[in-house]
């Protein structure tokens, strides 16, 4: 997930795609088409993943992290903020106070002094040192490892839980962020206007085998393939699979011609 921005945040803790059950559609809504895209077939389904997944090891977040804690706060810290400028904040942040107790003991301030390069950075301190407070008081410190629990901590909406979930517990949540989204209703695996309707369709379609990292194919492919914009659809390999009405064309331009003028 390096470089990419997770645009599903949004202040006041609960992030866009937190707010999964929520009615407002994402920005990867795939607007512009004439059509929406056809539903795929569990059979095209099951085609289409074999060849996104092809022979690649199997993709993981690239927030770094030491345990289920220090990925609950870079995934809280991620909303609306680069991989990148987490993996910055937190490198300075995890040796001395990875823990709820050493977070909490940076109080507030001391947490938005380390942090303060993100953005959101005011609320996500509070969300933050509100969390710790409740995983020491209720949880014995620990994050726990079911949705319900998750989704009590401030900060924490079904997306971030869905992260933790899938990546720190191994449960096959799939999390929909923009990326996921947008590559889901192009390629016609899940249509819908709301995250939780894609969650759902995802969540129905996608072949067992390929649950558990369906997440992060999916937002890989979304952030350097099936881009917001203009999805490299000729270089695309699940082009034949993807439903997508409005693909983008192959560049007719001769190589080397020089269309200056
Ligand atoms: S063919 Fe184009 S629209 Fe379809 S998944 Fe590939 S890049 Fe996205």
């Amino acid at each position: 997930m390096a470089g990419g921005k997770n645009t599903a945040g949004r202040e006041g803790g609960k992030n866009t795609a937190d707010r999964a059950g929520g009615k407002s559609p994402q920005p990867g809504t795939p607007a512009g088409a004439a059509h929406p895209s056809a539903p795929l077939t569990k059979r095209q389904a099951a085609r289409l993943f074999e060849k996104l997944v092809g022979d690649k090891p199997p993709p993981t977040t690239e927030l770094v992290f030491r345990n289920p804690f220090e990925l609950l706060v870079a995934v809280i810290l991620s909303a609306q903020a680069t991989d990148v400028s987490v993996n910055k904040a937190t490198n300075g942040l995890y040796p001395r106070h990875g823990t709820p107790q050493a977070m909490l003991g940076l109080g507030e301030a001391g947490l938005l002094d380390k942090i303060r390069t993100i953005g959101l950075a005011p609320t996500k301190a509070r969300n933050i040192i509100a969390t710790c407070r409740l995983l020491l008081e209720e949880h014995g410190g620990q994050v726990p490892g079911g949705r319900e629990a998750l989704e009590t901590l401030p900060g924490v909406g079904r997306k971030t839980a869905n992260v933790v979930l899938n990546t720190a517990f191994g449960h096959p949540t799939i999390a929909v962020d923009t990326h996921v989204f947008r590559v889901a209703n192009r390629t016609g695996l899940a249509t819908g206007k709301t995250v939780l309707e894609v969650e759902t369709g995802l969540l129905g379609i996608v072949p067992k085998a390929h649950l558990q990292h369906a997440h992060h194919h999916l937002i890989l492919h979304g952030r350097y393939v099936c881009k917001a914009r203009k999805p490299e659809c000729p270089a695309c390999p699940i082009a034949r699979e993807c439903h997508w009405p409005d693909k983008t064309p192959p560049d007719k331009t001769p190589a080397g011609l020089n269309t200056a003028r």
